[in-house]
């Protein structure tokens, strides 16, 4: 009898690709699902499954983990075998010695990277102010840049035109062509213009429409759930009706988070949508948990503008309703906390599957067991490219998640309340690239297996 390095016994494995869930037993050799089986297998690590759900690994579509390990840390606690970073237009510009020295490191999960724009690429080229375009020069030279970055391996290029609201539509078409010819996803995060105002949507659709590139719309509750996701969405579906490839993201929460320097905490910017200071709750540093003043707003803003500050904004239903619909895939938008402090920072970074499962599936009964584990895991690598993660097939990466679907539960708070941080519970063992790293529910300190993902393009293009 063959003996596996790690068999996953007794389970309810989730075949998202089949769709259906058997009970049957996982066998895995080095970094590879080699058997799914209702025989008896025998392992060198055997875990005890169970009455639990045995799903491919959650892929995280859109973070900004970018290599920071407490963030690595909450993804892995949640579920999150495989993240995506540089989203936002923000993230790292030199790929190739990003991944060469996270895998020298070693990380608790795998990383893909997009390569941001609005902040990286227009800083690469010499542009300081967000409100201004990118000259004909300049969009040559964010041109060979992002190409070299496809080269080395970046899954793809974001945009963040709320931070860099002068993008001209040259430089943004160009680059997504460039996407395009490389057979890379782009992914925006929309310049809301004004609270109940849809172009910026449009603006994201029209990429796809001029270029074919893939689109996949970031947080789409952070931008559209504000009493307009009806209308959204419809403007989705009809997009995909007539062919377009676009596709969007969304996670659990009404507030979003950013950095409180940014151009969205501009005064011009908060009076458009009419923002009061008292809306804005400190995430991290020395005003955590409070709310925002006109004395605290100007300190920051001055002397801290990297301090994470939260804004609630959204309608709690228009999560769901966003969600429910098929071309939206579960994500976190996960960051760091500027000084890597923990306790602090938005309840998303630990919060945002377990609740997902908890509301969507277990209370609310909007989404089947298998709809939902589709949402984090085959949709997510489909979009991605990705045909070895997201499914529990025999060959696939050995990236799995056990969990209780009768007690999988967020425990994170926004920080007035209590822990942003806090542990979920219900997700027992998390396995990346055959590899333990959660097990009991406890991270296993220093095991790191995660792999960059290098998504070479099968020749050079130019
Ligand atoms: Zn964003």
């Amino acid at each position: 009898m063959n003996i596996y390095d790690l068999v996953v016994k007794n389970g309810n494995v989730v075949d998202v690709e089949q769709k259906i869930i058997k009970k049957a037993n996982v066998g895995i050799c080095k970094n590879k699902i080699c058997t799914i089986t209702d025989k008896n297998i025998k392992g060198n690590v055997e875990i005890d499954a169970s009455g639990l759900i045995v799903s491919p690994g959650f892929i995280d579509i859109h973070g900004h983990v970018d290599g920071s390990i407490p963030c690595g840390k909450l993804s892995v606690l949640q579920g999150v075998t495989t993240t995506v970073g540089g989203n936002c237009g923000g993230g790292i510009l030199d790929i190739k010695k990003f991944f060469d020295e996270q895998d020298n490191r070693g990380f608790f999960i795998n990383q893909a990277q997009l390569i941001g724009h609005s902040f990286r690429l227009r800083e690469a080229v010499g542009i300081g102010d967000p409100y201004i375009s990118a000259t004909k020069r300049q969009i040559e030279i964010m041109s060979d840049l992002l190409k070299k970055s496809f080269q080395d391996g970046a899954i793809g290029l974001s945009f963040g035109i709320e931070y860099a609201p002068g993008s001209s539509r040259d430089e943004i078409m160009t680059l997504s062509s460039i996407a395009e010819k490389y057979d890379k996803i782009v992914a925006i995060h929309t310049n809301v213009n004004n609270p109940n105002d849809l172009s910026s949507l449009k603006d994201a659709i029209d990429i796809s429409e001029e270029t074919g590139v893939e689109v996949l719309v970031s947080h789409f509750v952070y931008q559209y759930g504000t009493g307009i996701m009806t209308e959204a969405l419809e403007m989705m579906d009809r997009a995909r009706d007539r062919g377009l490839r676009v596709s969007a993201d969304s996670g659990m929460y009404t507030a979003f988070s950013t950095f409180i320097g940014s151009t969205i905490y501009d005064e011009q910017y908060m009076k458009k949508f009419g923002w009061k200071f008292e809306d804005l709750l400190v995430a991290t540093g020395k005003y955590k948990g409070k709310r925002l003043t006109r004395d605290t707003y100007e300190e920051l803003r001055k002397y801290s503008k990297e301090e994470s500050v939260i804004c609630f904004t959204g309608i709690e239903d228009e999560i769901y309703e966003a969600l429910a619909k098929e071309y939206v895939i579960l994500s976190s938008d996960i960051g760091p906390s500027p000084t890597g402090r923990t306790s602090e920072g938005h309840p998303q970074n630990a919060g945002t599957f377990p609740r997902f499962f908890r509301k969507m599936v277990r209370e609310k009964k909007i989404l089947s067991l298998l709809e939902a584990v589709e949402k984090c895991t085959l949709s997510p690598a489909n979009r991605l490219g990705l045909t070895n993660k997201g499914r529990m097939k025999v060959g696939a990466d050995a990236d799995i998640v056990v969990f209780d679907i009768d007690t999988i539960s967020d425990k994170a708070q926004f920080p007035d309340i209590g822990e942003p941080d806090a542990k979920p519970e219900g997700i027992s063992t998390v396995v990346v690239n055959g590899k333990l790293v959660v097990s009991e529910g406890d991270l296993i300190l220093n095991s790191m297996p995660g792999k960059c993902i290098r998504d070479l393009p099968a020749c050079t293009i130019w």
